[in-house]
């Protein structure tokens, strides 16, 4: 076969040599093909340039005109400007550069100059550090009366340089640029950008486009095309991945026989709700089948996954293997032991807990027979943790975990079956990203007799208010959480409280309840004291850091405060809030925020509006942009350079539905 061209050493172009190709590398560009997908950070439109007469203030202006004068000014102190003059027949522009001598070497009088910049004075106009190109005559066709591509540069790689190797790569390798799935057949199919329909261009017609688009709307058309390019790769990388798992993989039968799910569920005090128990019999069947189970379980906070979790483990015990469960943080991981202690030694399971580099083995009997559940944090990961027959990997609060830790945990056994549990509802654009491999499960209903959370946005003047009604809450026996954003470093200038700094302050305010401060950086023994004295009305009030963001589960505390809540994701703030509201009475959530900025308010009354996790994490998205969602998620997956998981939701769904069209039903469900 032959070599593809579009991998051709950039150093091998004529007019690269050594400097030149190491100031590209710099920039990732080795190849032909990457400096063919080198995107342009902006464009000008150089079909029309400002006369100078017209300039504004303060408004970005493309100006063309002739160099009439230039020279160097030495000041005092070393400093310098360099000062040109143009004169583009309507008036004269200045352009200054402080400190950059050099400059001067650069521009000759009579030399056509464009510079793009925002004037800074009308009288006379000036433009300080503007862009600046030299036009050289015969290079015009590239450079001018185009829209013209501006990239991302490099210390001392000229823009026009830069421009006409893209351009005489493009004359010389774009018939190289294939289509990369041809039996999609892309090409020509209808593609709404921007609220119209249009063909979709070849691979090779949008990377002409990208460089050099006829028209503004070529920009969109063109990442378009790349973008959708992008997310086939990815949905091909996933639906394979699956695909191989359900080839390959057999998995250990593990749903067992109901002997120790019968006395687990007749002794918990409560029913299962019809979500919990549907979301059961799916996991039963996947438990039964010979592929393993790959299975995400969302269901927003306070709907009840723990058992669930519990039932899955009951039933791959029940069949003779052991499970493990995983969780993001030791005091979560300190929270289920307890709760699996009391539920499973009873039934004969030791459970052992293995958090903060300590093992805390189970006191019922370890004999050769036992059946074994482990809980752990991210100790389970260790080499030294090998646990026989690992039937079932559970793994809570998935979204603080990636996707490379999730498998790191599946090999731990031979194909174990694994289920991951969030809280965090992923917008549907993310989760067929991040859990295209996966078959989600939902549980959409909450366990009865909830009371309702009711949330406040209020600003610190309010705290007094605040403190005396947690102190009446107090008085009723309830207990409160208050949240800050900083354990030591308190930042004063932008009025962000540390938790250490408030604690002496509340203990007064609160006297005689009691109040104790819990963050991650504690000793494990302590943290387990204070949850622990927490979840038994010892402490009333739990100062925290957003270490209680995930799974703690005390439905006697009935107020959520959360200080400067303006530095928290709307989805974190959601997990925070939903700490709360775990009882039967009703519950308060109150958001401290100075909010300075129309924005930061605008984004924190959607708390106010809606307890709908759903309704949040899109509103998240779009304000903060995936990074919050996808957490550690990314890890593995390759960078996106043209495509956008903020507002690209309708290429990736594109892009999913090609690729199974392809690959056929069965990848997923
Ligand atoms: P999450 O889904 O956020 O992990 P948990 O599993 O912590 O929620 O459950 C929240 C609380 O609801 C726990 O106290 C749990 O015991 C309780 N719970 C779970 N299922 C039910 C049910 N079917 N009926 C009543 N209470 C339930
Ligand atoms: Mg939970």
């Amino acid at each position: 076969m032959a070599p593809n061209p579009l991998l051709t050493p950039l150093g091998q172009l004529p007019g690269v040599g050594d400097d030149r190709a190491r100031q590209l590398q710099r920039l990732e560009l080795h190849t032909v093909g990457d400096l063919l997908l080198h995107r342009p950070r902006r464009y000008e439109d150089r079909r029309r340039f400002q006369p100078i007469a017209a300039l504004q203030l303060d408004q970005s202006a493309l100006v063309c005109g002739k160099i009439i004068a230039s020279g160097l000014h030495r000041l005092r102190g070393g400093r310098s400007v360099f000062e040109l003059i143009l004169d583009d027949g309507s008036g004269r522009l200045h352009c200054r550069w402080w400190n950059l001598p050099f400059m001067e070497k650069y521009f000759k009088s009579g030399e056509e100059v464009v510079v793009f910049g925002k004037p800074t004075s009308l009288r006379p106009r000036t433009l300080d550090h503007p862009e600046t190109e030299i036009i050289q005559r015969m290079e015009t066709s590239v450079h001018l009366n185009r829209i013209a591509p501006i990239y991302p540069l490099t210390d001392g790689l000229p823009q026009r340089w830069l421009r006409s190797l893209v351009w005489r790569a493009l004359q010389q390798f774009e018939s190289a640029i294939a289509e990369p799935r041809p039996e999609l057949r892309l090409a020509g199919q209808p593609m709404d950008v921007q609220g119209a329909s249009v063909p979709a261009p070849a691979r090779a017609q949008a990377v002409r486009m990208l460089h050099f688009p006829e028209e503004q709307a070529d920009e969109e058309i063109a990442r378009h095309r790349l973008a959708l390019d992008e997310f086939i790769e990815m949905q091909i990388a996933i639906q394979t991945r699956r695909r191989n798992l359900e080839k390959n993989a057999r998995a250990l039968p593990c749903a067992g026989d109901n002997r120790l799910i019968k006395p687990f569920l007749a002794a918990l005090g409560f029913n299962l709700t019809p979500a919990q128990t549907q979301v059961l019999r799916v996991i039963r069947h996947d438990l039964a089948g010979p592929t393993p189970m790959r299975r995400l379980l969302q269901g927003d906070v306070g709907s009840g996954k723990t058992v669930v979790a519990a039932c899955a483990a009951l039933m791959a015990l029940e069949s003779g293997t052991s499970a493990a469960l995983m969780a993001p943080t030791e005091i979560l991981a300190e929270q289920h032991g307890h709760n699996f202690r009391r539920w499973f030694e009873p039934l004969g399971i030791a459970v052992e807990v293995r958090a903060g580099g300590r093992e805390q083995l189970s006191l019922a009997p370890l004999g050769a027979a036992t059946l074994r559940f482990f809980i752990g944090t991210h100790a389970l990961l260790e080499e030294t943790f090998t646990p026989e027959k690992l039937g079932l990997v559970i793994i809570d609060e998935q979204h603080k975990f990636g996707v490379a830790q999730r498998e790191q945990l599946v090999r731990k056994g031979a194909y174990p079956h694994l289920l991951v549990m969030t809280a965090t509802p992923i917008p549907r654009t993310l989760g067929l990203t991040l859990y295209g491999d996966l078959d989600i499960s939902v549980i959409d209903q909450s366990p009865p007799g909830r009371g309702r959370i009711k949330t406040f946005l209020r600003e610190a003047t309010s705290l007094p208010r605040v403190w005396s009604f947690i102190a009446r809450e107090l008085a009723k026996g309830r207990q409160a959480y208050v949240v800050y954003a900083r354990l030591e470093a308190e930042d004063s200038a932008a009025g962000v409280k540390a938790v250490t700094k408030e604690f002496h302050h509340l203990e007064k305010i609160f006297d005689p309840a009691r109040i104790a401060l819990l963050h991650g950086r504690l000793p494990s023994r302590e943290k387990e004291e204070i949850m622990s004295g927490f979840a038994a009305n010892r402490v009333q009030v739990l100062l925290a850091t957003s270490v209680v963001e995930v799974g703690l589960d005390v439905p006697n505390a009935t107020v959520m405060v959360v200080e400067n809540a303006e530095q928290f994701g709307l989805a974190q703030l959601h997990q925070l809030r939903g700490r709360v509201g775990r009882g039967a009475g009703d519950a308060f959530c109150i958001l401290i925020s100075a909010g300075k900025t129309e924005e930061a308010r605008r984004r924190l009354k959607v708390m106010e509006e809606t307890c709908d996790g759903f309704r949040i994490a899109e509103a998240d998205l779009q304000s903060r942009g995936p990074g919050e969602l996808l957490g550690r998620q990314q890890s593995g997956a390759p960078p996106l350079r043209f495509g956008d998981l903020t507002r690209d939701g309708a290429l990736v769904e594109r892009a999913r539905d090609l690729v199974r069209g392809q690959t056929g039903p069965g990848s997923g469900s």
